[in-house]
């Protein structure tokens, strides 16, 4: 867990629940998947447990108003009448999220399925999954990779190797990053693209689950087509393609699809480029991962949202703490003006 994050829980519980109250305003969430277990924490660090993620989901039922995305405009407009609202989000599209909605269902809590359309058109792993992978299983030895400039060492102890390398290439354009995810697939020695070894939690959804997610009342929103970070050293054109096509994939295969969630979504992920292409692709309203609570003061195409941790035992104190990340937020909206 982050220090910021102890922190905001550690004041949030501290603080009396009226006051705490009185500074809600209306948040974003974000969750990934849902597993029955998790058999390797270094690789599904994105899943959620099931009775984890039901403690969550009945807390936000129990002291939030959980609302959908189509209620954004009405709360952006008058974010102090909705101190409670709270927008619940999923991002990827893993095929475990089928899960997440059976816990939604039973306690009527609408939320949006934000998903990468290259992995459902195809089943692709996510390539970040795909690294780690390779970094964590791959055999012994040393590893020549395109686009990582010195040798990858794999012996012993993986953690360390495994988070520089991939600190690496997290900002490498797409089209290099594709050949150093295939070089360490290939070194790794499975099957296909669409092999994901021994990690069911890292399938993605198919069209057909996706169409019927949508006929349960799940909205689908896009998460770009690779599931790539936007970040300023990718090209314009890439941009615009990471922006447009998971909008025509949904609008093609299951409806209108008004909404983005930037691939990462941090500080760094996001370029003045790229919420410029999320806008023109035509798309309402856009989130980062930056913290903070909803205004209609910010550039609706960079919103904030929280990534909820694995577990969350006291929701009430720290979301209305959220907006000590505004004054934050406010200045990178600013400087990718
Ligand atoms: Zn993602």
């Amino acid at each position: 867990m982050s220090l910021k994050r102890k922190l905001l829980r550690q004041a949030g519980a501290l603080l009396p629940a009226g006051l705490l109250r009185s500074l809600g305003r209306p948040v974003a969430l974000f969750f990934h998947g849902v597993e029955r277990r998790i058999a390797d924490p270094a690789l599904q660090f994105n899943h959620h447990t099931l009775e984890d993620f039901h403690a969550i989901a009945a807390a936000l039922k129990a002291d939030f108003d959980v609302a959908p995305l189509t209620d954004l405009g009405a709360v952006l407009k008058r974010p102090e009448r909705h101190r409670r609202t709270v927008f619940l989000m999923s991002d990827d599209g893993y095929a475990n999220t089928q899960l997440a909605a059976d816990v939604l269902e039973d306690l009527h809590l609408p939320w949006t399925l934000f998903v990468s359309t290259e992995h459902i058109d195809t089943g692709a792993p996510n390539p970040m999954f795909q690294a780690r992978r390779f970094l964590h299983h791959a055999p012994d030895g040393v590893y020549r990779i395109p686009h990582v400039p010195e040798p990858i060492r794999l012996n012993g102890a993986r953690a360390a190797v495994a988070e520089e390398t991939i600190h690496g290439i997290r900002f490498l354009p797409a089209d290099a990053a594709r050949e150093t995810i295939g070089a360490m697939a290939a070194a790794l020695g499975r099957g296909g693209a669409a092999d994901n070894g021994d990690y069911s939690s890292e399938r993605f959804l198919t069209w057909d689950e996706l169409r019927g997610l949508a006929a349960r009342g799940v909205a689908i929103g896009a998460h770009a087509h690779w599931h790539w970070a936007m970040h300023p050293r990718e090209n314009p054109e890439m941009l615009r393609q990471q922006a447009a096509m998971p909008r025509q994939r949904i609008e093609a295969e299951v409806g209108p699809c008004r909404t983005f969630a930037y691939p990462f979504g941090n500080k760094r992920d996001v370029s003045a480029l790229a919420w410029r292409a999320v806008r023109d692709a035509g798309y309402d309203y856009a989130f980062t991962t930056m913290s903070g609570t909803l205004s209609a003061r910010q550039n609706p195409w960079l919103l904030p949202r929280y990534g909820l941790a694995l577990q969350e035992p006291n929701m009430a104190g720290t979301l209305p703490l959220l907006r000590l990340g505004n004054p934050r937020l406010a200045r990178w909206q600013r400087g990718l003006n």
